[in-house]
C-alpha cells in the first residue's frame, strides 16, 4: 500500500516510509492511497483473538515486513495487556455496551498505537542498524504511552518535556517510575505550549535533528490510526448477533485520531449506522458537525483533559476524504485555516456523524448516573460519550482510559475511589527525573551527552 500526503506536495511513499517520517514533508498528513475493503470473511469468524484480527487488518496496509515479522510486532504489542481480550466489550443495558480499551501498560487507548509504533521503532533499528533518540512533549498520556512503548529498548533513548507540577501526580508516575535506563522524563519550568515549542526548534532544525537522530512519537502518525482501527472491528464482532444492525460508535474525542480509525474502517466495509463525536467544553469539532465552520477558540481547561484541544489534527484526513481526496483544495483550507483560524466547509455533508459536548457538570453528572444506574465507574473522557445517548439504538460508548487515572474527578462525582493495582504500585516507587533548564540549546547539549 502506497500512503499519500493530504496536501499533494509529497511523493506516495510505502508503510515503513509513512510510519518513520510521522509528517509529509509537505506538512500534510499521509493517508492510504485506496482504502481496501475487509477480507469478506474477517466479519464472518466471531472467535478471531485480537492479534490475529491485528494482523489481518495491518496486513492489509504494510507490503513491508513479511507476514511472520508482521505477527512477531503484532504479538509482541499486545500480548502484555492485562485482560487477554485486549478490548472487552461489556453490556450495560439492552442496547448499550461499552468498549474497555484501558487494558495496556498506561491504562488508556493510546497504548493500542504507541506499543506498535515502539515494536516498530524496535524493528526499524535492528533493520537499519542505526541507533535513534526520540523526542516529545505532552501535557500527559501521550508521553506515557509513548514511553512505555519503547522502555528498555535497545538502541533508542527517550527525551519526554512536561511542564513541571501541571500534570498531574500518577500521570508524571507513570513517566518517571519505568525503572528504565533508556528513559529521560524531563519537567521544564512554564507550560505545555513552552515544552513543545522547544521540542518543535529543535525538529525544525534539519542540521541538529540529523546529527542528534532525533524521531518523533507524532500524535498523528498514520500507524496509530491503523492501529486503532482494528479494535472497532473487534467491538462490533462481539455483539450479538442481533445487535449488529445499525449500530452507533460513540468517541470521548479530542485530535480525531481515533474516531478517526473507526470511519476508515467503515468505509472499508465495517457495517455502522452512526459515530457520534463526543467533546468536552472545549467543542470546536461539536461546532463542526452542527455548522460546518471550523473556527478554534482558547484551550479552556477541563476535568477531561486529553480532550482540551484547539485544533483537532486529525480532520485534515477527514477533509481530505470529504474533498473527495482533492489534495489542492484540501491544502488551500488548511492554508485559510492556518491564517483566519476559522474555515467554512461547503456542503459539509458529514451524514455518518453526529456530535455532543459536556460541560463539567456534565462529566460530573453523567459518572453518577453511570454508576447509579449500570454500577459501573467511568473515567471523565468516557462520561462524555454517555452525554445524549438515543436508548432505541444499539450503541458501543469507547471507555478510553481508566477511571483509576483520575481519582479526584471520580472522588467528588461518587464519594469513592477506584483503584487499580498497577497504579497503586507506581505510588510506592521513586519518581526519576532530569533537570534541564528550559531552552533549546540546554535540551539539545543534554541529549547529546545522554544520545543512544
Ligand atoms: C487522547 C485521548 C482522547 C482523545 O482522543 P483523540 O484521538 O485525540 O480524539 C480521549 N480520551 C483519552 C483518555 C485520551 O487519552
Amino acid at each position: 500500500m502506497q500512503f499519500v500526503s493530504t496536501r499533494g506536495g509529497s511523493d506516495p511513499v510505502g508503510f515503513q516510509e509513512a510510519f518513520a517520517r510521522g509528517l509529509a514533508p509537505d506538512g500534510g498528513l499521509y493517508v492510504p492511497k485506496n482504502l481496501p475493503l475487509l477480507p469478506s470473511d474477517l466479519l464472518i469468524d466471531d472467535a478471531l483473538p485480537y492479534p490475529a484480527l491485528a494482523w489481518d487488518i495491518l496486513g492489509l496496509f504494510d507490503d513491508d515486513h513479511d507476514t511472520d515479522h508482521l505477527v512477531e510486532i503484532v504479538d509482541k504489542s499486545y500480548g502484555d495487556f492485562s485482560d487477554t481480550m485486549s478490548a472487552p466489550l461489556t453490556q450495560l443495558a439492552e442496547n448499550l455496551f461499552i468498549l474497555e480499551l484501558f487494558h495496556g501498560p498506561t491504562l488508556a487507548f493510546k497504548d493500542f498505537g504507541l506499543q506498535l509504533v515502539g515494536n516498530l521503532f524496535e524493528e526499524q533499528i535492528e533493520r537499519t542498524g542505526e541507533t535513534i533518540n526520540v523526542l516529545g512533549a505532552t501535557s500527559g498520556d501521550t508521553g506515557s504511552a509513548a514511553i512505555h512503548g519503547l522502555a528498555g529498548k535497545k538502541g533508542v533513548n527517550v527525551f519526554i518535556l512536561y511542564p513541571k507540577g501541571r500534570i498531574s501526580d500518577l500521570q508524571e508516575r507513570q513517566m518517571t517510575c519505568t525503572d528504565a535506563d533508556n528513559i529521560f522524563p524531563i519537567p521544564i519550568d512554564g507550560t505545555f505550549d513552552d515544552a513543545q515549542e522547544i521540542v518543535k526548534e529543535l525538529m525544525g532544525d534539519l542540521e541538529t535533528k540529523e546529527k542528534l537522530r532525533l524521531s518523533a512519537v507524532n500524535s498523528i502518525n498514520i500507524v496509530r490510526v491503523l492501529a486503532q482501527a482494528v479494535y472497532y472491528v473487534h467491538a462490533y464482532m462481539q455483539l450479538p448477533p442481533e445487535s449488529r444492525d445499525d449500530v452507533n460508535f460513540v468517541v470521548p474525542t479530542g485530535n480525531f485520531g481515533n474516531i478517526f480509525a473507526g470511519w476508515m474502517v467503515h468505509q472499508m466495509g465495517l457495517p455502522v449506522d452512526r459515530f457520534v463525536v463526543a467533546t468536552n467544553q472545549n467543542d470546536i469539532l461539536y461546532r463542526l458537525f452542527n455548522t460546518g465552520k471550523y473556527e478554534s477558540g482558547e484551550v479552556r481547561p477541563s476535568r477531561a483533559p486529553s480532550m482540551d484541544i484547539q485544533v483537532a489534527s486529525n480532520f485534515e484526513r477527514f477533509l481530505y476524504y470529504h474533498n473527495e481526496k482533492n489534495a489542492d483544495a484540501t491544502l488551500a483550507q488548511m492554508a485559510e485555516f492556518i491564517s483566519k483560524g476559522s474555515i467554512e466547509i461547503p456542503n459539509f455533508n458529514a451524514s455518518n456523524f453526529t456530535a455532543t459536548h459536556s460541560s463539567d457538570e456534565d462529566i460530573i453528572r453523567n459518572i453518577q448516573k453511570i454508576k447509579e444506574e449500570y454500577d459501573y465507574v467511568v473515567d471523565p473522557h468516557t462520561a462524555c460519550g454517555f452525554q445524549d445517548i438515543d436508548p432505541d439504538v444499539t450503541t458501543i460508548v469507547l471507555a478510553t482510559a481508566h477511571p483509576a487515572k483520575f481519582p479526584d474527578t471520580i472522588k467528588k462525582a461518587i464519594g469513592e475511589e477506584v483503584t487499580d493495582e498497577s497504579l497503586d504500585r507506581l505510588k510506592k516507587k521513586k519518581k526519576k527525573t532530569f533537570a534541564v533548564d528550559a531552552n533549546a540549546a540546554a535540551v539539545k547539549a543534554f541529549i547529546e551527552k545522554n544520545s543512544a
